[in-house]
Parts: structure tokens; C-alpha cells; sequence
């Protein structure tokens, strides 16, 4: 057995992740030794309560509730807690004693990114989080590493589990989504208090993270403009389908401004993705980032987005690149933000559109709609029309538009939205959706 060089690890946290993440490294201690040229021994877990169960069987004596002394006397520190605190301090107070940090940490990275990454470039260590955007999937060294030399210009993501599960299951059963998110929680793929996934925080959390490697531009959780899954309803994934898309819940990274000065946009909300898209086809918790570069072009990540032993892949992925710096020596990988890009607000975002309405099916409804909607700068790209019969026996029918739009602002469409709901000839604006991916 080769004679390794032994770099110490503390590892904060022992729930989902963590507990696999112990096991990996004791069970695989000699193979990730020779990958890593250096033997990563796990110097304790800090947990809240060490005598908690936990999903696999852990040597008890490796368990403290002293975070601070573990991380002290570490190399690198591997925080699995979760939260903003005390997770952000014992990340602060390993960087300053010289340790680098491993973490998978979306909330707190999406919050007080800024605040880690210049603390580890003080010290000259590094921040890894392969783990925080997508779980298994390596997404992270791909922006920061494989694509440094290429331009991104747009990453669209769908990058949490549990709202593509729900929408996926609404799409392949036509069920609404209150009866899906209850089989969800039942079945462990939402939380009890869903407000995170379906609200699309978590999106956007990663979505922040994403577009801050991917743009050279450190993106506050604030600038993300974030829409949830709530207002889907199974009439919506029926007309979608039936017009060739489906719905997805979306992280979309977009660099603007081609020829002239550019910016950027950040944004989270379901939308209609053709069914032949690559992201198209990712089903159930699975999750999936198509990023568009300008040499590279298009280029699919998939797999995994959750779950405690394949979150662990990434997080073991990256205590091994941590290893490999410490035997390497030298300055930590700095995060890049020097292109500083401005961020645009949602209002200006050019995107298509796809509205439905129900109007009254009199003469001349086609041409007051088409007018109400180019008033504001908005042209109709097609049209679908049906009549509903009416319900009560008389021949006052109705009809159902179907209006795909060219590309307009998100200001330009929601200003027309109101002067259709104003409208006497709308009886009822059934859905409006963004049209991504075409
Ligand atoms: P978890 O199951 O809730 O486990 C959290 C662990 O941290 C527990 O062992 C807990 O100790 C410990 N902990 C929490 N607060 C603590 C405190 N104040 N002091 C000491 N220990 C504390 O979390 P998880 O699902 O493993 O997630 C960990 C991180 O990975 C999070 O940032 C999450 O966002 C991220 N992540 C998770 C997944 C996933 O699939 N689960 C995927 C991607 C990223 P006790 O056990 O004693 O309570």
C-alpha cells in the first residue's frame, strides 16, 4: 500500500448526504487515497444529536456535536448541514484557518456567495459545490472548467426534482395538481411544506449559482425572477400537449444584448418546451441542463438531481479535487466575476408567448383581439380557433383561441394580457405561457 500523505476531513452533517458521504469515504478509503494521492481521513461528524438513527451504519465514536474543534484542526471540511446557519460560520471559520470547503449548500451559496468565495480567495483556499446545482450531475466543473474558454449563451435547466415529478405525472395522467403533490408527499418526492419546490425558490437558488459560473457574474437570489408550478392546471398540460409541447418548470440563464452592450437574464417559471426538446424527454425527479455556447453549441447535462448516495458522487468528487490541491500546493481557484454583466429585469426579457382565451364566436372577435394585442407591440405568429357549443342549449357559442405570439417583452405582453381581460369580447383568459426552447 502506497504511503499517502494523511489530509484530515470533517465532515458537518450526517443526514441524507452526509451519512452516504461517511460511508463512501470508509469504504472506498484506499482506492480514493490513489486517485486522490493523498489518504482522506475522516477526522469526525459533527451532527446535532449523536445518537440519532442514521441510513447507515457509522462508527459512534466519530460523532461530535463540536463543530468548531472538529474543523480547527482539519484540511478540509465537508459541510452537509444544510441552512444558512451555523453552516455560512463553520464554513467562514474553516477558510480562515487555511482548510478548503467542500459544501452542497444551495441556499446558503445562492445567499452568501460572495461572502465565502472572497474569504477563500483571502486565504488562497477553494469552495467546491459540485453538489448544489442538480445533485449528481456535473454541471458546475463544466461551466467553470470545460467551458472557460467557450462564450455560454443561454442555459435552460430543469433543475428540481420534485416539480418536474409532479409535472410530469400531470402530463402522463392528465391528474390535477393538488391530488398529484399529495401522492408526491405520500410517496416522499415533495416535503411536507412543498413552498420550496413548487414555489420554485429551490430553482432559483440554483439558478443564481448556475448563472454567476456560466456569465462571469455574481448573481443575487434577488435578481432571479422566480414563478412557481401552482397555477398549472391539468386543462393547461392538455392544450400544451395537444399543441406538440409540455410543460416544464425552467431555470433560464440568457446572455443579451448580441452586438451591442450585453446583459443578462435570469429567470424561473414553467413553460412550454416543444415535445421533441431534449428537455422534453427528462421524466419523473430526474433533472437535466441544456447549455447553448457559442463554439461548443448545444450540450445536454442528465441524470440524478436529488437523492443522499448520488449527491454524495458529487460531493466525494469534489473532496477529491480538494485533496489534489492540498498535495499540489498553490492558490485556490478563485470564483470569476470580473465580466460583471448588468442583470435585466424580467420586463425587458424577449420571449414567444402562447395565450389562450375564450371569446364570445361573434363577427370581427379575431380582428379586435389582434388589435387589443398589437397596440401594445405584440403580433400574433398563429392561430388556433375551436367553438365550444354552449352548455345551456342556446346557439350562443363560444370559441377557444389558441395564440402563439412573435417574440414581445414580458412588459409589452403582460400590459396586452390586462387590455384582453378588460376586453368585452374576452369571456375568460384561460392561460398565458412562455413559449422556451424552439
Ligand atoms: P439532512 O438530511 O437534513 O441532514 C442534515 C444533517 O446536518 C443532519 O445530520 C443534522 O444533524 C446536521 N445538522 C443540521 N443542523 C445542525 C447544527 N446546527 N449543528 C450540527 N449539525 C447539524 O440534509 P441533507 O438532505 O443531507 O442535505 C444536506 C445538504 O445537501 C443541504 O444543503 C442540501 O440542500 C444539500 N443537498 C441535498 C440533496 C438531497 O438529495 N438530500 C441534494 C443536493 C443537495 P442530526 O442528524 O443530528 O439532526
Amino acid at each position: 500500500m502506497t504511503d499517502y500523505r494523511r489530509l484530515r476531513v470533517a465532515l458537518l452533517g450526517a443526514g441524507a448526504v452526509g451519512s452516504q458521504v461517511a460511508s463512501l469515504l470508509l469504504r472506498h478509503g484506499d482506492e480514493l487515497a490513489d486517485r486522490a494521492g493523498a489518504r482522506l481521513e475522516l477526522a469526525g461528524i459533527a451532527v446535532r444529536d449523536v445518537d440519532a438513527p442514521r441510513d447507515v451504519d457509522l462508527p459512534r465514536e466519530l460523532f461530535t456535536t463540536d463543530a468548531e474543534t472538529l474543523i480547527t484542526g482539519s484540511d478540509i471540511v465537508i459541510e452537509l448541514m444544510g441552512g444558512i446557519e451555523p453552516a455560512r460560520s463553520h464554513i467562514l471559520l474553516g477558510l480562515g484557518s487555511g482548510t478548503d470547503v467542500v459544501t452542497a449548500n444551495k441556499a446558503l451559496l445562492a445567499t452568501h456567495g460572495p461572502e465565502i468565495y472572497e474569504a477563500a480567495e483571502r486565504v488562497g483556499a477553494s469552495v467546491y459545490y459540485e453538489a448544489a446545482a442538480a445533485g449528481a450531475i456535473p454541471i458546475i466543473r463544466p461551466l467553470r472548467d470545460s467551458l472557460a474558454g467557450d462564450r455560454v449563451v443561454r442555459i435552460m435547466g430543469i433543475v428540481n426534482g420534485t416539480t418536474n415529478y409532479i409535472l410530469d405525472r400531470m402530463d402522463g395522467e392528465g391528474a390535477d395538481f393538488a391530488d398529484v403533490l399529495a401522492d408526491a408527499q405520500r410517496l416522499g418526492y415533495a416535503e411536507a411544506d412543498p413552498t420550496a419546490d413548487v414555489e420554485g425558490y429551490d430553482a432559483a437558488q440554483k439558478a443564481a449559482i448556475l448563472a454567476s459560473l456560466a456569465f462571469h457574474t455574481a448573481v443575487p437570489l434577488e435578481a432571479v425572477h422566480r414563478e412557481g408550478i401552482t397555477g398549472v392546471t391539468a386543462d393547461m398540460i392538455e392544450e400544451a400537449r395537444e399543441a406538440g409541447f409540455v410543460i416544464k418548470l425552467l431555470a433560464v440563464c440568457e446572455r443579451l444584448g448580441e452586438g451591442g452592450p450585453e446583459s443578462i437574464s435570469v429567470r424561473v417559471y414553467p413553460a412550454l418546451v416543444p415535445r421533441d426538446h431534449p428537455l422534453g424527454a427528462v421524466h419523473g425527479a430526474n433533472n437535466a441542463v441544456f447549455v447553448e455556447a457559442e463554439a461548443a453549441g448545444s450540450l445536454m447535462f442528465y441524470g440524478a438531481g436529488a437523492g443522499g448516495v448520488q449527491t454524495a458522487s458529487a460531493v466525494l468528487g469534489d473532496v477529491v479535487s480538494a485533496a489534489r490541491r492540498h498535495i499540489a500546493g498553490g492558490t485556490g481557484v478563485g470564483e470569476s466575476t470580473r465580466a460583471n454583466l448588468p442583470i435585466v429585469s424580467i420586463g425587458h426579457v424577449l420571449t414567444r408567448y402562447q395565450i389562450t382565451l375564450e371569446v364570445s364566436d361573434e363577427a370581427g372577435v379575431l380582428a379586435a383581439i389582434a388589435g387589443l394585442l398589437s397596440d401594445g407591440g405584440v403580433s400574433v405568429a398563429t392561430l388556433v380557433q375551436t367553438v365550444i357549443p354552449a352548455s345551456d342549449g342556446t346557439d350562443r357559442e363560444s370559441a377557444r383561441l389558441i395564440i402563439g405570439t412573435h417574440r414581445a417583452t414580458d412588459s409589452a405582453l403582460s400590459a396586452a394580457v390586462d387590455r384582453l381581460t378588460a376586453s368585452d369580447v374576452v369571456e375568460r383568459v384561460v392561460s398565458v405561457l412562455r413559449v422556451e426552447g424552439e
